[in-house]
């Protein structure tokens, strides 16, 4: 049977972060983390931006929409030599830079929608925009959307990607084994996304690490298809279990850190909305 073009296509775009699960899991952690001011404005909305916080992985038919989720490191020689802008991104390597990630900037732009949203005074706009924001901040938490090899191709350890962010969170991560942490204001919150990045390229050997030595029991097939069981799946979790865990509560944190920090910016506006005189 021929593989439709669709199926093909969407095999060779870059792989969503987190999974459903994750991404819900960072919107829950950073309303909680809020302080009374900000969290009244999601009091019933919690859902509506649980809901909405995977949407931007399936804008991806539109072939701008891959990078905006990764930022590759390696081309510009790693984390010590990033580009704080576009213009300084395009110097550094040339046109191609946008196909090497672009999420640094994207949460620069859907902070500043999540800012006009709280100046709006419209309460469903602003769990719309913080749903999107939060897609964004999440995605820079995986360390595998930080580094060219993103899916264990270069190492021979394909299919990493998705067993780290989403097969681990959905068999093992319970809701009540992560504490939120408490939002705190942050005025230079643009320049946030790179040093989350960085944080989470540094994790990138031991995760790579931790897969080969989970795999080191499981059987190929005979066309050399890897056959993984239950023990690959209990070693990998024992190895990166507290990073997984560590890296969903960090987003949950810049995420609180970056909503408080935007309804300051909007002038703390109160919710419900006064009654008008
Ligand atoms: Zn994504």
């Amino acid at each position: 049977m021929k593989t439709p073009l669709l199926l093909l296509l969407l095999a060779a775009l870059p792989l969503s972060a987190w999974g459903d699960k994750g991404h819900r899991v960072t919107c829950a952690l950073a309303l909680e983390g809020l302080p009374p001011g900000p969290r009244a404005w999601y009091v019933g909305r919690e859902a509506e931006v649980e809901d909405h916080a995977s949407d931007p992985d399936h804008w991806r038919s539109d072939h701008k929409e891959g990078p905006r989720h990764f930022f590759d490191m390696e081309p510009y020689g790693g984390p010590d030599h990033l580009p704080r802008t576009l213009e300084q991104a395009r110097a550094q390597i040339g046109g191609d830079y946008y196909r090497k990630g672009v999420v640094p900037w994207i949460i620069q732009d859907r902070w500043r929608d999540l800012v006009d949203a709280f100046r709006s005074g419209d309460a469903s706009r602003v769990a719309m925009a913080t749903a999107i924001l939060s897609h964004y901040v999440a995605d820079t938490h995986v360390p595998l959307h930080t580094t060219e090899n993103h899916d264990g191709q270069a190492t021979g350890q394909r299919g990493v990607h998705s067993r780290w962010e989403s097969g681990l969170v959905e068999r093992y991560y319970s809701q009540d084994a992560v504490k939120a942490l408490p939002a705190e204001a942050d005025p230079g919150i643009l320049d946030r996304p790179w040093d989350w990045l960085r944080a989470s390229h540094a994790l990138v050997p031991q995760l790579l690490e931790d897969d080969r030595a989970a795999d080191r029991t499981t059987p190929l097939d005979g066309q050399g298809k890897a056959l993984r069981s239950q023990a690959y799946w209990m070693i990998f979790w024992a190895r990166q279990g507290p990073a997984v865990k560590g890296q969903l509560r960090l987003a949950g944190k810049h995420l609180a850190d970056a909503i408080l920090q935007a309804w300051i910016e909007a002038g703390k506006p109160g919710w419900p909305p006064p009654p008008r005189s």
